[in-house]
């Protein structure tokens, strides 16, 4: 089987590939490029998909990837969760504020691992996933049909078709759209699934946040290949909008201290 790898157009505006400039970050084989027309950031090229389902998928990656950093970073990964535990970060929990916002429903998240996000749902919530990894796929449908819901092996796109238009009434999007081969597109698949009046949760490296300034190629944001996008709250706010959606940053989403962007997009 023959594996193309051509360069990719700005994912957010579709500006061609030969307009981006390149940042100071990548590998050998992949390069982080910015988009002139918009500023979106994004990996030149893609590692072929169907690796995802197994060999690349995620429980294998983030599990080396973890392990390495701690190896090649010992003082640096302790200081950050000294940080932690010292400024009294508390864990956000996503199903809790998507039931904060979202009516009761059927809920979908994507990329939803082994559906540990969403399980045990909240009062009177459905839990569905769309998750490529097999392994993880077939651990999220058995942890999600005893609540009525179920999960689908496929990339987004493709699984989201399998749903009614207007069927959901939230999702989550929590480290997934940084992996997403085409994430506008996805998105606007992602409106056509959801009710008018429905909510959806993201999280995602901040690419705007100053520990990407300090440590640049160190940042626990960068992972080659698996990361193919990178957005700040503008970008972010700018592929939402394309795809038909409105994006709301409550208090600390968009913290420049932080690794993670939080947002809130509403139908628009
Ligand atoms: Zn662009």
């Amino acid at each position: 089987m023959t594996e193309t790898f051509d360069k990719r157009d700005c994912p957010l505006c579709g500006a061609p590939a030969a307009s981006a400039r390149p940042l100071p970050y990548g590998t050998s084989e992949f390069h982080v490029m910015q988009c002139a027309a918009c500023d979106q950031v994004f990996l030149d090229r893609l590692p072929p998909q169907h690796e995802f389902a197994d060999e690349r998928a995620w429980e294998v990656s983030s599990v080396s990837h973890a392990a390495q950093r701690k190896r090649d970073y010992p003082i640096l990964v302790a200081a950050q969760r000294m940080t932690r535990w010292r400024m009294h970060i508390t864990k956000r929990e996503p199903k809790k504020i998507l039931a904060s916002h979202a009516r009761p429903g059927p809920m979908v998240e994507i990329g939803c691992g082994g559906g540990v996000n969403l399980i045990p749902p909240p009062e009177g919530f459905v839990p569905y996933g769309i998750e490529i990894s097999k392994s993880l796929a077939a651990a999220a449908d058995a942890a999600f049909r005893p609540f009525g819901g179920q999960c689908i092996q496929a990339p987004a796109i493709e699984g989201l078709a399998a749903f009614p238009r207007g069927f959901f009434h939230g999702a989550l999007l929590i480290g997934y759209i940084e992996h997403e081969f085409l994430p506008r597109e996805a998105l606007v698949a992602l409106r056509g699934a959801l009710a008018d009046d429905a909510v959806v949760v993201v999280k995602t490296p901040n690419f705007a946040s100053l520990n990407r300034r300090v440590m640049g190629m160190r940042w626990s944001g960068f992972r080659f290949p698996d990361h193919v996008n990178y957005f700040t709250p503008a970008t972010l706010a700018e592929i939402a909008r394309r795809a038909g959606f409105r994006a709301q940053y409550g208090w600390g989403d968009r913290n420049p201290t932080s690794d993670s962007l939080w947002g809130v997009l509403r139908t628009a």
